[in-house]
């Protein structure tokens, strides 16, 4: 536990303001989901100087640092216990610049994603990224997570619109990794040590991202299709006829679909139920006259062979909005109970065959539990959502060996996008190898080698 000189040291260092501790850390309130938080201090430094000198301090005493961003995680990365300082860059959210013909904008890592994407709207430009926990989750959290989200299939992930970190090491080197060009390779990219790294080698201060052309037309679709091969197809299909505007292909299985649509969800059905699939279509273009045609060809065609069974196309953002209800209210599954959120990555392929396989698995060992799938599809993304009602742990641990051990045989990853944390560092090794974990903690032990940064997250520091 942080003893009382820690405390007055960090003390002088951030000032008053930049210290909670006591009854005014407990009365902050940590979604359970996001792991465990018992931390009896919190920093909020002012700037990259104050979060280096926290970083020099805690290296200097051994004390562990948890970073803390938006806390949307669901792997568990941001626990805290008793014995660690959290650190908050809830103070470093200035939105410091945007380059309009470079198309760049430059943030503070404690910035909302959804400041980020309306700050690029009035510049007429767009960030692309995009997660239904835009509104808390900070830009910090989603570098240091690369994060995915719904329009991954065009952009990318996190990592393909960062250009550029400031980072903080371990031992309170500030690295200044700011970088607003598209290409430079002079030497090592060292700004991916901290892309999806969760906190575990520095902290993330300030970054550089890349925006994208604004998009004047928006076409969103809402398809049934009678088999998971039809989806496949259609993908197929809509990727050829859409010219490079496909940006997002959501996929619901019908368990989610009714879920999320029946009552106490408030939202409507947007096809009948009783199809064997559900299909959330976005086109984002140029032209909204050509674009909207295309799109309702590309569905005509799609129709004539067979892969779609009913579409109906948004005529207005309202009707666009109830369209993306269903999907995103992904809280509705955990109507009859805690539920067990898993997001595995496999090719597409792939895909029919597990869901049969972990349908039987859970069967054998939990026969009441429910279960819910959906997922972007486009890019090998399934979310698995498991409700097992009142199980115990023994019971969790068997549903994550059903979820993960068939990813082994096909080279499946166990996290496509919410990474390891806490909660799946036990599973790492289906989806690494033992030469790929080594190098990890070699990456580790050569940046934190006294272990301070976000311990115990993604695997152990020593080899078990
Ligand atoms: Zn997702």
């Amino acid at each position: 536990m942080a003893n009382g000189q820690l405390i007055a040291d960090l003390r002088a260092l951030v000032g008053e303001q930049g210290l909670v501790t006591g009854e005014q850390l407990l009365a902050r309130t940590y979604d359970r989901a996001a792991g465990e938080v018992h931390a009896r201090v919190l920093i909020r430094p002012r700037d990259t100087a104050q979060v280096a000198a926290v970083l020099r301090l805690c290296h200097s005493r051994g004390q562990t640092v948890v970073t803390h961003g938006g806390l949307t995680g669901l792997v568990y990365g941001a626990a805290a216990s008793t014995d660690d300082v959290i650190v908050s860059l809830e103070a470093l959210n200035r939105i410091e610049s945007v380059d309009v013909p470079g198309r760049t904008m430059r943030v503070e890592a404690g910035v909302t994603l959804q400041r980020v994407q309306e700050e690029a709207e009035r510049h007429d430009l767009m960030f692309p990224l995009d997660l239904g926990g835009r509104g808390s989750a900070t830009i910090g959290g989603n570098i240091s997570t690369n994060a995915g989200g719904m329009r991954v299939v065009r952009y990318g992930m996190m990592r393909s619109l960062v250009l550029g970190v400031e980072a903080v090491l371990a031992d309170g080197t500030v690295l200044g990794s700011l970088n607003r060009m598209l290409k430079n390779n002079a030497g090592y990219d060292l700004k991916q040590l901290f892309i999806g790294t969760e906190g575990t080698l520095g902290i993330v201060t300030r970054a550089d991202l890349r925006l994208m052309p604004r998009p004047r037309s928006h076409g969103t679709a809402f398809v049934a299709c009678p088999d998971f091969a039809s989806v496949a197809r259609l993908l197929t299909v809509m990727d050829g006829q859409l010219g490079g505007q496909l940006s997002a292909f959501e996929v619901m299985w019908p368990e989610f679909y009714e879920v999320t649509t029946t009552s106490p969800a408030s939202n409507a059905a947007v096809l009948p139920y009783g199809h064997s699939m559900y299909v959330l279509i976005e086109a984002l273009g140029a032209d909204p006259q050509s674009d909207a045609e295309r799109l309702e060809q590309a569905l005509a065609e799609a129709m004539e062979l067979g892969l779609i069974a009913d579409a109906v196309i948004a005529k207005s953002d309202l009707e666009r909005r109830a369209m993306w209800a269903p999907r995103e209210d992904v809280f509705q599954t955990r109507r009859f109970g805690p539920t067990h959120n898993f997001d595995v990555s496999l090719s597409i392929a792939d895909m029919p065959a597990y869901l049969e396989t972990l349908r039987r698995g859970l069967k054998e060992c939990a026969p009441a539990a429910r279960m819910y799938v959906f997922g972007h599809v486009a890019d090998g993304n399934l979310h698995v959502v498991v409700s097992a009602g009142e199980a115990h742990e023994a019971t969790f641990h068997a549903v994550e060996r059903c979820v993960y051990e068939p990813l082994r045989s096909i080279s499946g990853s166990i996290s496509a996008e919410h990474g390891i944390g806490l909660e799946r560092k036990a599973y790492l090794s289906i989806s690494r190898t033992p030469a790929e974990i080594a190098t990890m903690r070699a990456l580790k032990a050569a940046l934190d080698p006294r272990g301070i940064l976000n311990p115990g997250k993604v695997f152990d520091v020593q080899a078990s």
